[in-house]
């Protein structure tokens, strides 16, 4: 088998094609907490090829650099990732540090997007339990113990939310992850659409389709597996309930809104750009440029890559989004798709290079193809 690959690189390098991949996580290199096999083998190959490959997930609600360790360390890789090869859904949201300054971070685990936030560079970054601590009646049903308020939350001084009655407008609306106490972010959010201005505690006098704040979805996925027998709402649903609201509470009008992660063309534009990224910074051999930070919704100028080939488990945002882009797609069987899924959903998007038992099949059989 070695020689093989070997054997196959030589071929590869040979040619100067240039292929880039970009791979999903759950599903094509985790499973849950734990690897697939296969992940291994696959990553450090084309490390040691340098032959360029990004991560990109649907995931989030922790820095970058803390999920690359997270993978390289499970993974067992030679190499560790770098922070810049990873797009999780929110990281665009990095480019937007200069256009919002105030922002209220929404969903994720404890208090951990707003570390991700401030890491992006956002100056003034508030949760919906900063807003709570200020003032509970906001939403009395709130499920925060005192604890968790204390532990995750600022204090009104430092917030700046309902010190004397006083409040400073908030810009931006950003949902980083799934909301973890619904009702709370929910009403929070509503008031904040249709406030004056972004001022908590005043209500607009007119319906309009363009929110008084700007609101960021950063993954539309309705369900997400968990331990459960049956797949559980995410972020999408919570979309659809924001969506009903405003439009009720707004003569019918739609939401103005932006949403992030796969299988949007934001997201790959984004992940294209950050592919070129790292294809010149192993070209050059210098990481230590800061990252790129591109605009959203614009595609890169040019592309270096002959092909591109987005590895994914997930017909739905993977290969969808992929096949969408024109990028060749891989899907694997180590996740979300079985076999007989295409037969009984026609609609499912189908992958332009074939179905594979796990990402090293479906990788090595790529670069012998084209390499
Ligand atoms: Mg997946």
């Amino acid at each position: 088998m070695k020689f093989v690959q070997l054997a196959m690189f030589r071929v590869f390098r040979r040619c100067h094609s240039t292929l880039g991949f970009v791979f999903d996580i759950d599903g094509v290199l985790l499973k849950g907490q734990n690897a697939i096999p296969e992940a291994t083998d696959t990553l450090n190959t084309l490390q040691a090829q340098k032959v360029p490959f990004i991560l990109l997930t649907n995931g989030g609600g922790v820095l970058e650099s803390a999920r690359c360790e997270f993978i390289s360390q499970k993974l067992k890789l030679h190499s560790p990732l770098l922070s810049r090869q990873i797009v999780q859904s929110h990281t665009p949201l990095r480019t937007l540090v200069n256009k919002h300054r105030r922002v209220l971070v929404v969903g994720g685990p404890a208090d951990s997007a707003r570390g991700v936030a401030q890491e992006y560079g956002f100056r003034e970054v508030l949760r919906p339990i900063d807003l709570i601590r200020a003032n509970p009646k906001i939403w009395p049903f709130h499920k925060y113990t005192k604890q968790e308020i204390d532990e995750w939350s600022l204090e009104p001084e430092i917030s700046k939310v309902d010190v004397d009655g006083r409040n400073e407008p908030i810009d931006s609306i950003m949902v980083f992850n799934d909301p973890r106490d619904m009702g709370s972010d929910f009403q929070i959010i509503m008031d904040l659409l249709n406030s004056e201005g972004g001022l908590l505690g005043t209500r607009r006098t007119y319906s309009s389709s363009t929110p008084s704040v700007p609101i960021i979805f950063s993954n539309n996925d309705l369900l997400w597996a968990t331990d459960f027998k049956l797949p559980r709402f995410g972020q999408g649903a919570f979309k659809i309930m924001v969506q009903a609201l405003y439009q009720h509470t707004n003569n019918g009008k739609q939401l103005q809104q932006l949403t992030l992660g796969k299988p949007y063309k934001v997201t790959y534009d984004y992940a294209h750009h950050v592919l070129i990224d790292y294809y010149e910074n192993l070209q050059s051999g210098d990481f230590e440029k800061p990252p790129c930070m591109p605009q959203l919704n614009v595609a890169p100028a040019k592309s270096p890559f002959d092909r591109v080939f987005m590895v994914g488990d997930n017909p739905e945002s993977d290969i969808l989004g992929g096949n969408s882009y024109n990028w060749d797609t891989i899907l694997v069987r180590t996740g979300v798709y079985k076999d007989g899924d295409f037969e009984q959903d026609s609609k499912l998007a189908k992958p332009t290079f074939g179905t594979f038992d796990n990402v090293r099949d479906g990788v090595f059989a790529a670069l012998e193809k084209y390499a």
